[in-house]
């Protein structure tokens, strides 16, 4: 009895993974063609500086329209890029356009903007990734000073000397380099000393909690003093509240991002709501 019970265990798992396994080819597919017709878009989410007052820059996000399915989150598809390689394509796809907009937004008189775009690790411990991305940035005629990359603990985590190197190289050539998701990987304090970045932004687990969680406003206060004990910004991601604004306010958190300030949204959008009509 019990043996029979295991065997249908072991058969229900494995159907469930054929069938996730077939999904997952079946995205593919659709990311390929979805690439070559269009049907991707960068949502723009403004960041501020904490007082709310200042633009200072914005975080290009993917969207995928796809044909059939409608809108598909980043979360869902874009490990399926990474784990196919497509993610080369497609990052190289995100600079560009982020070009061709930040040159639209420039041009509309939002000038003091820089546009920050996700570096997925796989993107980052290419060999030529930093000679790539300068590669595009020329053919878009835009200088590396209007973007800004981010990139996780994960992608310079197992390998930390190459990836310093990484990172100098793209300061060097005039990127700006955030730290994303801070607080949730490795978070090795240590380490963050070591890197040639200019902005550390605290994840927005943290965040979420700071009303709730003792732990969670301790911790972001710990990333925000250490930061800038090492010199470093600080960006509060996901602020959905007044009183999380207020209190990053005055633990002198730099820099705000959020629901609370301002969704992501087509660039069209943001071009409308930040251009000073004069
Ligand atoms: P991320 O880089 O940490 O981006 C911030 C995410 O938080 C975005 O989700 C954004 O819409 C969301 N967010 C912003 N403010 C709030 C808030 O107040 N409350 C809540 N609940 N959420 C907020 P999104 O656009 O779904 O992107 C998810 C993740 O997908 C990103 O996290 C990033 O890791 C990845 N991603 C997005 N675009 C790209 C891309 O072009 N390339 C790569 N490699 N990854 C990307
Ligand atoms: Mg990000
Ligand atoms: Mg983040
Ligand atoms: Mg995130």
């Amino acid at each position: 009895q019990a043996k029979n019970d295991g065997r249908n265990i072991t058969r229900f798992f494995t159907k469930e993974m054929n069938a996730k396994l077939q999904q997952n080819k079946e995205i593919l597919a659709d990311l390929i063609k979805s690439l070559t017709q269009g049907h991707f878009e960068l949502y723009y989410q403004p960041l501020f500086t904490i007082d709310n007052n200042t633009l200072v820059g914005a975080e290009a996000l993917i969207r995928w329209h796809h044909p059939e399915k409608g809108m598909i989150p980043p979360d869902v598809f874009i490990t399926i890029a990474e784990q196919s390689g497509l993610i080369h394509e497609l990052g190289d796809w995100v600079l560009a356009q982020a070009c061709r907009e930040v040159k639209r937004f420039l041009s509309a008189g939002i000038l003091a903007i820089r546009i920050a775009i996700n570096i997925s690790p796989v993107q980052f411990r290419r060999k030529d990734f930093v000679s790539n991305m300068l590669r595009i940035l020329q053919e878009q005629d835009v200088s590396p000073g209007f973007i800004e990359l981010e990139i996780t603990e994960g992608a310079v985590m197992d390998n930390v000397d190459e990836a310093i190197i990484t990172m100098q190289n793209l300061k060097d050539a005039g990127f700006q380099l955030a730290m994303d998701d801070f607080g949730t990987g490795y978070s090795s304090l240590s380490y963050l000393k070591r890197f040639p970045i200019q902005k550390v932004k605290i994840d927005r687990s943290f965040i979420a909690e700071i009303e709730n969680d003792i732990d969670s406003k301790s911790i972001a206060r710990a990333i925000i003093h250490m930061g800038h004990s090492l010199g470093l910004k600080v960006l509060a991601e996901g602020v959905e509240t007044q009183e999380q604004l207020q209190y990053l306010y005055a633990e002198q958190c730099d820099y705000v991002q959020g629901y609370f300030t301002g969704r992501p949204m087509p660039a069209n959008d943001f071009l409308k709501k930040f251009t000073i009509v004069t």
